[in-house]
């Protein structure tokens, strides 16, 4: 039987605990654990794919089609292994399904409640992840402590540990502890309170983790640990981090968190091997240089937006030795006249996805200034989408050039001019409609051409999450004018990725390859795209 590990924040959001899961995952598979993760969001949303980015951050999508909370994207980075529809739930999704239940008639005429029905429903999610090969199985609660939302998670988390052997079942619980700047001091109080409303719950938290700006004295953790009911040893400091988020498993682990959940819960304490983390982290401490890549998106103020976008950035910078340094710029502000004011002096272009007409005006011109500019420039899904346009619009001379999306938003433009639109089965365009394209699919790469280089394979496979397509009907008009389409999906013939050949690197595709790049193994797409750069600038 699998043992579980939960853990939930208190005192104020944004704690990190995504990053502290996801970094005691890393640490538990270099043990040589086999492990799985589940996120469970709160929220009354079925999934995040409806949300807006500026509220929560990226969507981000897992192999098997998930559009997810962007804390998956934490754990596979760490631990490096893909998570699917399982490691995500919501309070949306397990009430659609018990709702689902009842219309079927499946709970015999019973009153349907939260409990037992919407917490066994959600214990139910935890035992899908149970196998016999799996060691360990790590689960977070989005939220803090006292969200009315959580309030059914939390049940279900303190009866699981009471249908199971106590020692199978990990609490972690993880809060802030201010410094008060004006007399010098840390303050335990809040830690305290969050521990009394969890305990009130009935889970009596077994180790606790608090985010710091000074490290615990060991007269702060007895403290601590009095008042809340858990060994002195079992309270660790988080602290600020100076360098990067991938030291935190360092942190975590220099205190023993690793060893001390593992010994709670019986399992073996194999060896540990961290050298590649290390070696990483390493890099990130001591880049050889630097480069700039201008970010073209329209929400760069907020930077969990395009969360894995400025991962696999930095992880194209660690493969290459230079740190990244990004230069957000907001899509809308980019015109004819003022592009090359901008975006002067970076080393590359980069164009995220995205939806919607707003900005995209602005990245194609960004797009015109780079490919006429000689400037390395990756476009990704929308950023493909708007290359496309631009190429139709100033290369093959389809002044009134679009994507479909436009059309069917705000009504411009006319249908027979798109060169990216929405396909039926029979790749015939179609007026409206069009589901989302999601989650893993297949790109056959054309020989000598940069795509082929970079993956330095006949096939990858890469994540989607799209409705729109590159025009198979426009596709002849586009090659004549000399765009390659240098990836094209095996079934569906689709385009996946499309560059120039006298350019010296200009990629874009349809899929998200960020969403699988590693702090130890970059994506090569970014990987080549960081390397052009510093070509560029040399
Ligand atoms: N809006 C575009 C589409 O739906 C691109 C989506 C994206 O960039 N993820 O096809």
């Amino acid at each position: 039987m699998s043992k579980f590990i939960f853990i939930t924040g208190g005192v104020v959001s944004s704690l990190g605990k995504g990053l502290t899961s996801a970094s005691l995952g890393l640490l538990l598979r270099s043990r040589g654990l086999r492990l799985r993760m589940l996120k469970m969001d709160p929220y009354i949303n079925v999934d995040p794919g409806t949300m807006n980015p500026f509220q929560h951050g990226e969507v981000y999508v897992t192999d098997d089609g998930a559009e997810a909370d962007l804390d998956l994207g934490h754990y596979e980075r760490f631990v490096g292994q893909p998570m699917s529809k399982a490691s995500n739930i919501t309070t949306g999704a397990i009430y659609s399904e018990v709702i689902r239940k009842e219309r079927r008639g499946e709970f015999l005429g019973a009153t349907v409640q939260v409990v037992p029905h919407i917490t066994d429903a959600i214990k139910e999610s935890f035992l899908r992840l149970e196998s016999p090969d799996v060691d360990v199985i790590l689960i977070e609660l989005g939220g803090t402590v006292g969200d009315i939302e959580g309030l059914p998670f939390m049940e279900a988390l303190r009866q699981f540990a009471l249908e199971r052997a106590r020692e199978d079942v990990l609490y972690i619980h993880m809060t802030l502890i201010p410094y008060l700047q004006a007399s010098g001091e840390i303050k335990t109080k809040p830690t305290q309170h969050s521990v009394q409303k969890l305990r009130e719950i009935g889970i009596q938290p077994d180790m606790l983790i608090c985010r710091t700006t000074q490290p615990l004295t060991e007269s702060a953790k007895s403290k601590i640990a009095l008042f809340c009911n858990v060994r002195t040893e079992h309270v660790f400091d988080e602290k600020d981090v100076d360098f990067s988020i991938y030291e935190v498993p360092i942190l975590l682990h220099e205190q023993r968190v690793d060893e001390i959940a593992c010994k709670h819960l019986g399992l073996p304490l194999n060896e540990l091997d961290l050298s590649e983390w290390q070696a990483m982290l390493e890099k990130v401490k001591h880049p050889s240089g630097s480069v700039e890549i201008a970010v073209v998106g329209k929400y760069t103020s907020l930077t969990d937006s395009y969360k894995s976008i400025y991962e696999a950035l930095a992880h194209g910078g660690i493969a290459n030795d230079v740190k990244v340094k990004l230069r957000r710029i907001e899509a809308e502000e980019v015109t004819r006249e003022s592009a090359e004011k901008i975006l002067d002096g970076v080393g590359g272009l980069l164009i995220p996805g995205g939806f919607g007409r707003r900005g995209s005006e602005g990245k194609m011109e960004a797009i015109r200034w780079a490919r006429e500019n000689q400037v390395p420039f990756l476009g990704i899904c929308y950023g493909l989408q708007c290359a496309v346009v631009e190429y139709a619009r100033n290369v093959c001379g389809v002044a009134d050039a679009i994507t479909a999306e436009w059309f069917d938003e705000e009504g411009i433009g006319d249908l027979s001019k798109a060169f990216v639109a929405l396909m039926d089965s029979q790749q015939k365009v179609m007026a409206k409609g069009g589901t989302m394209r999601l989650g893993e699919y297949a790109c056959g790469l054309v020989k000598n051409t940069k795509a082929r280089a970079a993956y330095n394979a006949e096939i990858v496979r890469e994540r989607h999450r799209h409705r729109y397509e590159v025009n198979p009907g426009m596709v002849k008009t586009l090659q004549k004018h000399g765009l390659v389409i240098s990836g094209t999906n095996p079934d569906s013939r689709l385009v996946e990725i499309i560059e120039l050949a006298d350019h010296p690197w200009f990629v874009a595709t349809q899929a998200h390859p960020e969403f699988k790049s590693r702090p130890v193994q970059a994506h090569p797409l970014f990987q080549a795209f960081i390397s052009a750069a510093l070509e560029y600038k040399a």
